[in-house]
């Protein structure tokens, strides 16, 4: 595994850009606030890919209805952040400790294997994934690595 500097801003951007087309055909529409200044990540490229990958193919998969995802990515102190939220069911408080199990799924054709790759490659980056959940309301995953200037 080849480790570089990335401006993860262009990792999320091709993430949004690569599902955008998924998101359209359930009607649902992906805002993204991205942070003018570039936010660097020291880490493996295809896995930080597959990472914002599976969090927002989630979050698509949680909007059965259509609506909105905002994407927000942003530095914080020494951190760079992504957040990627959706106004879909929500995780029930009881089951948020079930995801990111291997093979933990609620749905019909799920492999229940994403989110464990995810908290596996944001543990690898020294990072930190965080969710917050309201029911009925919305979801958000918080996405924290650290930021590392080349
Ligand atoms: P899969 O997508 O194959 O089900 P994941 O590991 O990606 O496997 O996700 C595991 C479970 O976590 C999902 O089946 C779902 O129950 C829950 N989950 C993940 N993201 C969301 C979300 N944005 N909204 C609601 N539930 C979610
Ligand atoms: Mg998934």
């Amino acid at each position: 595994y080849e480790l570089v500097h990335k401006d993860i801003r262009q990792i999320v951007n091709d993430t949004v850009i690569l599902l955008e087309a998924q998101a359209i055909l359930n009607n649902i529409e992906i805002d993204s606030i991205i942070s003018e200044e570039p936010l660097w990540v020291f880490g493996v490229e295809n896995q930080l890919k597959q990472l914002f990958i599976n969090v927002l193919k989630n979050a698509i998969d949680a909007m059965q209805g259509g609506g909105r995802i905002n994407v927000r990515c942003i530095r914080e102190g020494d951190l760079a952040v992504v957040r990627i939220e959706d106004y879909g069911p929500g995780i029930p408080e009881e089951q948020l400790s079930k995801i990111g199990q291997p093979f933990y799924t609620t749905k019909e054709k799920g492999t229940g294997l994403g989110l464990m790759v995810s908290y596996k490659i944001v543990d690898n980056h020294q990072g930190r994934i965080k969710v917050h959940s309201s029911i009925g309301v919305s979801t958000t995953f918080e996405i924290c690595l650290p930021y590392s200037r080349p």
